[in-house]
Formats: structure tokens, sequence, C-alpha cells
């Protein structure tokens, strides 16, 4: 069994083994194991570490049927050589990083909430872990997800020893582990102050202040359970001046203080609905005065408007129907043809009348005898319009 450094020092970023293997998988990769090694296998949620091994790229680490573990290479190596072994390094501390985080979070979530947490994934973006609550719930109000974020942080900055460890058979069944281990035999547990117990073969920094910061960024019902979403370390960093930026700019672009941020973007949007608003309503008066002009002297209006509307295209085909006249309308947006076809009680049919339209024009639609709808891909199905028998 290959002897695993990471358990006694997670900070071992270079050492020195015995190739006790290599076997090629294809033209360019090749299978390595080490007599020891301090490479992470992806488990736990966690993902594998990258590196060298005697300069050759470490692509894949994982822990094989047997419980070895197994480096993918680039290229291969000579069985029995001492080989250089290092760790890429920033990885490897975002990965413990984010880790620790997860077990601080989710050792709050189940002192504050009774929460058992599963499924760790460790994102290359973010993290996610789900929470089974109590009576089923699946969400946190505004207040707690506040105070859950206030203290994980608390307990990053109280800068808590953690501690990593295999105990006896009897100090294990006298350690208050927050949930049952996956593993029957050979139990590694860590603890993180006085709180958090649990069962755990991962890489953890030796205290909690390594973790820096701790940012909450979701929390939704998935699957049945409330899954959270959240970044450590240098990504919460990141996360914080990379918003620091957007703030910065929108405050230049709507040019008011950082408090009144959110009210002047409301503003915005207010009058963006509003000129919205405005601009449809001036579309549907020029569609009622469009039809009015052209019902003078015939039966019935065909006509072909150019981005009005839906409600351009309702108020056009209302004009008609309130002077007792059948309109076919058109709308030519930049995504094809809207139809709409109109008429009076007694009238024409324009359900079937739209229909007719749409088999021999490419589309789709229909309605009652009163009022139908339609959509033609091709723009240039108007052209058919002037020519569409009425009996
Ligand atoms: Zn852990």
């Amino acid at each position: 069994m290959t002897e695993r450094l990471y358990y006694d020092d997670p900070y071992l970023w270079k050492f020195v083994s015995e190739v006790t293997s290599c076997e090629p998988i294809d033209d360019t990769t090749s299978r390595v194991y080490l007599e020891k090694s301090a490479f992470y296998p992806t488990s736990g949620g966690q993902p594998y570490d990258t590196g060298t091994i005697e300069g050759r790229r470490v692509l894949d680490v994982y822990v094989d049927e047997f419980g070895d573990v197994a480096h993918v290479i680039e290229g291969s190596i000579e069985t029995g050589v001492l080989a250089e072994c290092l760790i890429d390094v920033p990885r490897r501390v975002d990965h413990m990083q984010q880790h620790a985080g997860e077990h601080i979070l989710a050792g709050v979530m189940y002192r504050y909430y009774g929460a058992y947490t599963t499924g760790l994934h460790l994102g290359a973006l973010d993290s996610t872990i789900d929470c089974v609550m109590p009576e089923g719930r699946m969400h946190l109000t505004q207040e707690e997800k506040a105070f859950v974020e206030a203290e994980v942080n608390r307990i990053i900055r109280s800068d808590a020893p953690i501690k990593c460890w295999f105990p006896g058979e009897e100090e294990l069944k006298s350690l208050p582990l927050r949930k049952a281990p996956s593993v029957t035999e050979h139990i590694r547990v860590v603890q993180i102050g006085d709180d958090e117990f649990c069962a755990c073969g991962g890489t953890h920094p030796k205290a909690t202040g390594e973790i820096g910061l701790f940012k909450l960024t979701d929390a939704r019902p998935d699957k049945g359970k409330l899954r959270l979403t959240f970044v450590c370390g240098e990504r919460a960093s990141r996360l914080f001046y990379r918003l620091y930026e957007d703030v910065s700019k929108l405050k230049e672009i709507l040019n008011v203080p950082e408090e009144g941020l959110c009210r002047a973007a409301q503003t915005a949007v207010d009058k963006l609905k509003d000129a919205k608003h405005e601009a449809n309503m001036a579309k549907c008066r020029m569609a009622e005065a469009v039809i009015r002009n052209e019902l003078k002297g015939n039966e019935e209006v065909r006509f072909v408007f150019e981005d009005i509307g839906p409600e351009g295209l309702k108020a056009a085909a209302d004009a008609a129907l309130a002077a007792g006249r059948t309109a076919l309308l058109a709308d030519k947006t930049e995504n094809g043809l809207n139809l709409m076809f109109a008429s009076p009680k007694g009238g024409p049919d324009a359900g079937k009348l739209l229909k007719a339209f749409v088999a021999s024009n490419g589309g789709k639609g229909g309605g009652s005898p009163e009022l139908a709808r339609g959509f033609c891909p091709d723009k240039d199905a108007a052209k058919a319009l002037d020519s569409l028998r009425i009996d």
C-alpha cells in the first residue's frame, strides 16, 4: 500500500520516492506507483493534486481498486528510479482552503440548524454542500445566511488549530463526530477548534486562519436538500476584488455614491420600463391610425407593419374590428413574420385563413374564427398576404 505522506504533513510540497512500477496507458501517458506519495488522490469531494514526477507532468491521481495511489503522468519513467516529486502548491493550497472552509460551514450548519451535510463538491469556480435539515426545511432566511457567514468567518479569524490523527478504537468511540464515518477501519479524524470533529482523509491547513475568508454565495433548494454554494481563501478575495471593481464602475455609470447605488439602479430600471410603455402606446396609436386610413373604401384591410410589436398588432386588429372589417395583418421583425388575422362575427373565418396562409408559406399558428395568430420564419412571406384568397 502506498504510504500517504500528506497525512502527516500536508505542507510537503517536494519529496523523493522510489518508483515501484510504471505501466503505459497509451502512447503518451503512463500509470506510476510510488513507494510513498504526497500527491492527494481525488476523494471525499476534493480533486487530485497536480505537479511533476521527475519532471513529467502529473495529469491525474486516484485511489485504485487495491487502495493504492495511482499517478497518471505524461510520458514514462523507469521503475526503481528515485524520483523527485513536486506538488503544484497554489492548486493544493486552494483545495485546502476550500476543504477546511467546508468543514467549518458544515459544523456551523450542524450546531445551529441541526443540518447533516452530504455531497461536498469542490469545483473549479466554487464549491457546494447539500444539507438535510430537520422537518425537510430547504431554505435559510436572509438573517440566517448572514449569521452563517459571520460565524464561519469568526471561527476562521480565531485561528483555531486544526489537528488530524488516527485514533484508537476506544478513543474513536469517545469523540463527538459530526457524522458517522464512511469507512470502517483506519479512520482518520480532523478536529477544528473545540467544536468540529469529523472523520476525514483530506488535506487541511494547520489552523483556521489560513482559510482567510469565507463567502456564502448561494443557498437554494436542490433535489430535496438545501444546497449551499461558497468560496474560501484566495477565491473569496478575488471575488471581493472583482465585485469591488464592478461596484466602482457602476458608481461612475450612475454617478452616485455607493450607498445610493441600488436606489439609482432601481430608478433607472423604472424609467426604462416607463419609456418602453410609452413607446408601446405610441406604436399602438400609430397602428390604429394606419388601419383607419387603410380601411377607406376597402372591404378588408391587409397590411404589413415593421416592428410594431404584439400590442401594436392587436391595436390594429381591434381598430379594424371596431369598423366591422376583416384584417389580415403582419409584423416584420428581425426573427420573422408575426401574423394576426381578425374578423367580425359572421365574417370570413380568421382561423381558417391563417392556417391556409401558414400552410403555403411555412410557419405555424391558428385560432378562432374571430382572432388567429401565427408566425412565419421567412420574412418574405409578407408578399403573399395580398394574394391570399378570401372565399
Ligand atoms: Zn477534511
